[in-house]
This record gives structure tokens, sequence and C-alpha cells, in this order.
């Protein structure tokens, strides 16, 4: 008996010691592949919904729902904004699907959408559908979004006022609150166009864009700039009054002239007026040019500085050297004087 114990005891403390130390390099390894996710078991599936706010996101697989997931957390937030702006306190609830193939994308929208649709809010449908495209990244995915989520905070306004926003008032807002960047990809420059007198009209986008990318591409762009310029102009509290005044049964054009004095047609042609301008069309084809002209003058001020003391510093010398000649011809006299 009096040997048994010990043994016992022994190997009770080697027992011991021998789950500590599991214990303490499971933690480890744990540890370890917390943060190497991919060198880890299989994750557990991406969900295919969640729900928020307002909106339920679902996607067409799971990768869209993990390499989306910032984008879609941020989108209640950004509505927010959205309504904050244009003082929109009503709540629409609806869907949000990202796809990954054209098919998809086609399906979901009920009808075949032009070469240079990319996402669509769709009021009837209750839903906004994006199809992310492989080139795209998540930021440019959220700029899209966040553009969708305008039309989305259109939607709420009462009735009788978004029944009469124009089409691409719609537009102008949404490129305002977020660029799609369609300008870009099709090479648009508004200044050109107007140079070229080729300037479509606002109301010919009063209720479509059209099939052609390049027409499209002008009308969004010119219907941001017409935004802008009313909200550079007229503040941020522009909208919220006419959207007011809408609500009570005035239509967009004399809702504009309620609270500006002036008409669309005449805020057009101020706006056509500054685009037509080469000092302009400069800026939009070289974007960078005026960046690079800064650099090229910072770069030539040093040159510039060390020319001119060189040539400052010569002419000291030819004065220095005609003054030197002049005390050796008359100095002698002058220095005996004064000793
Ligand atoms: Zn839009």
């Amino acid at each position: 008996m009096g040997e048994i114990l010990p043994f016992i005891c022994g190997w009770a403390l080697l027992f011991n010691t021998y789950l500590l130390i599991t214990l303490i390099a499971t933690h480890i390894i744990s540890t370890i592949l917390a943060f190497m996710p991919c060198m880890g078991q299989p994750q557990p599936l991406a969900l295919q919904q969640q729900s928020g706010d307002t909106f339920t996101f679902s996607y067409q697989d799971e990768n869209l729902a993990t390499e989306l997931s910032l984008v879609a957390n941020a989108a209640h937030d950004r509505l927010d904004e959205i309504r904050a702006f244009f003082a929109i306190d009503n709540k629409k609830s609806g869907d949000i699907y990202f796809c990954r193939d054209i098919e998809t994308f086609s399906s979901k929208l009920q009808f075949e959408p032009p070469v240079w649709y990319n996402a669509v809010a769709q009021q009837d449908l209750n839903q906004i559908v994006v199809w992310v495209k492989p080139e795209q990244s998540p930021a440019q995915i959220a700029k899209l979004l966040n553009h969708e989520l305008v039309h989305w905070a259109l939607f709420e306004l009462p009735p009788q006022a978004r029944e009469k926003i124009p089409l691409w008032l719609h537009e102008g807002l949404a490129e305002m609150w977020s660029d799609r960047g369609l300008a870009e990809t099709y090479n648009v420059s508004l200044a050109w166009e107007a140079k070229h007198n080729n300037l479509p009209r606002l109301n010919s986008y009063n209720t479509a864009f059209g099939n052609e990318p390049y027409r499209a591409a002008v009308g969004y762009a010119l219907a941001k700039e017409f935004v802008l310029f009313l909200n550079n102009k007229y503040g941020d509290e522009l909208f919220k009054q006419v959207f007011k005044s809408m609500a009570a049964g005035r239509s967009f054009d004399q809702a504009l002239v309620d609270h500006t004095g002036f008409s669309v047609v005449s805020h057009e042609k101020i706006v056509r007026a500054n685009l037509n301008s080469w000092w302009r069309v400069i800026q939009e084809m070289y974007p960078h040019f005026f960046f690079l002209v800064v650099i090229i003058i910072l770069g030539l001020v040093p040159f510039v500085a060390a020319r001119r003391r060189r040539h400052k510093q010569a002419l000291h010398d030819v004065w220095q050297r005609e003054e030197d000649e002049v005390d050796l011809m008359t100095g002698h006299g002058d220095n005996i004087g004064n000793e």
C-alpha cells in the first residue's frame, strides 16, 4: 500500500501535466487558425439572406455574400443620410439582390436591360438588383448601390411628389449623391458636345435614356451638371423645399420657380452657357492638365532662381571690376588724404 500511493500520485501528476499541455496546445493552434481563416476548417456556409431595417439582402452565391458583406452593412446608414438630405420620413421596405451574370440580372428585372445597365431600383417590384461584374471592386459596387439608394429614397416621397419627378432629375440627384461612373466609361465631355452644338435638351430625357450608351451617358452627365448647379447656387435646402411644394401639388418646374424665381429652361440656358467654353473642354479632356502645369511651374522655380542669382552675380562682378579700376586710378590720392 505504501508503495502504490506515490505511484498513483505520480501518474495523476503526469496525467494532469499532459492535460494542461494539450489544453495550451489546442489554444495556441485555434488562435493561429483564427488569424489564418483560409487554412482552418471550411467556413460555415455564408448566409443567403440578411435582414435589416429596410432591406433583405440576397446573393446569387455565397462568395458574393462574403465579398459584399461590408457594402450591405453600410447600406442602411447611407439610406438614412439620403433620407435626411431630402427630409424623407416615410420608410419603404424591399429586397436588394446581388447577381453574377447577365441572365440572372435580366430575369430578376423581368426585362432585357440595355448594355449600359449595371444596377436598377424598381419601385413596382420593390427591389434593387445589382449585377456584380468580375472586374468591379466592392468599392465600385458600393458607389453603384448608393446611387440606387437615392432612387429608393425618392420612391419614399409622397405620391404627388414622386410621380412628378422627371427621369433626368431622378438620375441627376442620384449622380450628385454617388456618381456611378457612366460618363467616365463612355468618355463623355459635355463641353465638347456644347462646343459642337450637340448637347441634347434635358427634357429629351424626361421618360427614358434610351438604348444607346453614349447618349445615355451624356444624359446622366448633363442631369448631374444641372442638379449640382442648382445645389451649389441655392444650397442643400432647395430640394427639400421643392419636394415639399411638389407634395402640395406643384410640378417640378413650378416648384423651382417658387423657390428660385427661375424655370428649368432658364437655369438650363445658364448651365449650357457655362459648358460652352474651350477652357472647360481642356479641363474635361485632360483632368490632370492643371496638376501637371502646377508641377512644372514648381519644378522650374529653383532653376529660375539659380539663373537670376547667376545673372545678379555677373552684374555685381562687372560693377565690382569697374569700381576696382576706378579705385586704382583715383584711390591712391584719397588714401594719402586719410592718413
Ligand atoms: Zn439611376
